[in-house]
């Protein structure tokens, strides 16, 4: 039975049973790991407060090859986000991103891009007000790009042109787009060519660069947010929640 130390992000936790719980994590080096922490909920618990929502925390685990909740035997904080988990609306965004995060991840399939994306998002955004709704849209553009569900849309799907910068599309069913040229008038689904740009520089940049770049951009952001949801529903083959407030500990 080996024990595996890695760095993780505290998505969720469970109560199991009295004193326990089961704490869900984004693992650096082995993906989404779901553990039981045993004694948590007691006052002096080796854990601390180590799995508050949010927290990157080091951790030391059991694994056993046949069962698929691992044994916690350790968690030290490397930066808490206590703080910043008090505000409603990052604790509701974040439960929904990661909730994202459980829904496209195979458990224990280790991704250290989606894993450093996390982190920086979450830095992100427990540092700078204001910066949840750019850093929530780089985060759902992310994580359909690394989990290979982000078409292309730099080129209409049927001509194969490559779009004008201020060209709108039409997005289609399955979520490509056609250009100008090959759409139909009558779309209801118009991909307006600011959220593709916006999209562009979520690709090349850092997030804490792209909130800032994204400052006075909300109805695009919004846009292309409607448009992502859309992308992440068809992905998981179900209507995706949205920011309904999530319990915690459910
Ligand atoms: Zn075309």
């Amino acid at each position: 039975m080996p024990l595996v130390e890695t760095e993780s992000v505290v998505l969720k936790t469970h109560d199991l049973a009295e004193a326990d719980r089961i704490i869900v994590l984004l693992t650096r080096d082995h993906g989404l790991v779901r553990g039981v922490a045993k004694g948590v909920k007691r006052l002096k618990s080796r854990f601390g407060s180590a799995f508050e929502p949010f927290s990157i925390v080091r951790v030391e685990y059991f694994q056993k090859d046949s069962v698929e909740l691992v044994a916690l035997q350790k968690a030290e904080i490397v930066r808490s986000s206590f703080a910043a988990a008090g505000d409603p609306d990052f604790l509701r965004k974040f439960s929904y991103l990661g909730d994202l995060l459980i829904s496209f991840l195979p458990p224990h399939d280790p991704n250290e891009k989606v894993y450093r994306m996390t982190r920086a998002c979450i830095e992100v955004a427990a540092a700078g007000a204001g910066s949840l709704l750019p850093v929530g849209v780089y985060f759902e553009l992310w994580l359909l790009r690394l989990a290979g569900y982000m078409p292309d849309w730099s080129r209409c799907r049927d001509c194969r042109r490559e779009l004008d910068a201020d060209e709108a599309a039409d997005l289609l069913a399955d979520l490509h787009v056609l250009c100008t040229r090959c759409g139909r008038a009558a779309s209801n689904r118009t991909l307006h060519p600011e959220a593709r740009g916006v999209a562009e520089a979520a690709r090349i940049m850092a997030p804490g660069v792209f909130s800032l770049e994204m400052a006075g951009r909300e109805a695009d952001l919004v846009h292309l947010s409607a448009m992502l949801r859309l992308l992440i529903s068809s992905a998981l083959g179900r209507e995706v929640a949205g920011e309904m407030p999530l319990p915690l500990h459910t």
